[in-house]
């Protein structure tokens, strides 16, 4: 793959590999935003193409993938893989080498319907991408109408980045689809500093919460971003002053072309004890480590995460242990 050093690399290497695209909307806040923290997130480097050690599936995806477009990795719940679009691309994104050939999403959905209708141990269904929310109101409603219908799902949540990169996205139609739901809808919002809650996004939130849909936040710890228990405190508490509560720290995901965003396991930790200390239990979010391959997501306390001389060790939810190649 590093056969740019006979000729400069340029940034058309970086987005002809990995896409790239913002919002009118994203592109207005980051140019009011001098501290770059928006600007990092989701502007290319060319650091993206000479970080090699990172994998191409870091969670494992594949790995649990019975049918396309689903993963089934937690007994009581599955994943949809409902759209492989963003509305802007994230360049530490941990699914990033997969959100350039839609065929693994969206096309097999009736196929991954009759697996969830099959498998009576599914209590949950979690929309996901990409983001879901580039399908059209139609398209969900149909998704949400199905899904629904089935008697041992008991909820749905969907996992998007939406009301921050496109507020407008959240529309008196969906909103309309979303409180008509049956089920209770959880809505887990990607975000990863304060700067990113501008007043359209408060209030595309609170369009959604009024809709009776509960909010909870995921952000992942990135390095020159959010990497201090103060950047962090901040947003936790503005999360929780919108009702929104805080629900997971990643660790930033071992995946190809985002080394430069990583924050070792040691630091990380670190962070997260400073912010205990800081804010009130409701603003805490668990700090939490999915290990590569498809072992899933465990908490990275010391209880499941530890260090020998050489390196870390993890105990996955089965009691196996795994080495993690991070410093
Ligand atoms: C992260 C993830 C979930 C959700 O996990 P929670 O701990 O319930 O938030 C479900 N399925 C897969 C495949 C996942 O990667
Ligand atoms: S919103 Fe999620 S899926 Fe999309 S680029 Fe960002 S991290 Fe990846």
């Amino acid at each position: 793959m590093n056969n740019f050093s006979h000729q400069e690399t340029t940034i058309d290497d970086v987005t002809n590999i990995y896409r790239f695209k913002v919002t009118p909307f994203l592109e207005n806040l980051i140019h009011q935003d001098t501290s770059g923290t928006l600007k990092k997130q989701f502007y290319p480097s060319l650091n993206e193409i000479t970080d090699e050690d990172g994998l191409a599936d870091p969670i494992g995806d594949r790995n649990h993938s019975p049918i396309p477009g689903l993963v089934h990795r937690y007994t009581d719940r599955a994943l949809l893989l409902v759209s492989s679009e963003c509305f802007a691309y994230c360049r530490f994104c941990f699914r990033k080498c997969m959100l350039t050939d839609s065929a693994p999403f969206s096309a097999k959905i009736t196929d991954a319907l009759t697996y969830i209708q099959n498998h009576e141990e599914i209590w949950e269904v979690i929309l996901s991408g990409g983001d879901p929310l580039t399908l059209s109101n139609d398209a969900l409603a149909e998704i949400i109408s199905a899904v629904q219908k089935i008697n041992h799902v008991a909820v749905i949540r969907i996992h998007t980045r939406a009301p921050v990169v496109n507020p407008s996205r959240i529309d008196n139609r969906l909103i309309d689809i979303l409180h008509n739901c049956k089920k209770p809808v959880y809505c887990v919002l990607h975000i990863n500093h304060v700067r990113e809650l501008a007043p359209e996004v408060t209030h595309a939130c609170s369009m959604l919460l009024s809709a009776g849909v509960s909010m909870l936040s995921q952000s992942v710890l990135l390095r020159g971003i959010n990497d201090s228990s103060e950047i962090l405190s901040t947003l936790m508490r503005q999360l929780v002053q919108n009702r929104i509560k805080p629900y997971y720290l990643h660790n930033c995901d071992l995946a190809k072309g985002n080394a430069h965003f990583r924050v070792d396991l040691e630091t990380g930790r670190k962070i997260v004890s400073e912010l205990r200390t800081k804010v009130s239990g409701i603003c805490l979010p668990t700090f939490i480590l999915d290990i590569p391959h498809g072992f899933g997501k465990v908490p990275a306390s010391q209880e499941y995460v530890s260090r020998n001389d050489h390196c870390w060790q993890i105990i996955d939810g089965m009691g196996k242990t795994h080495q993690f190649p991070q410093t």
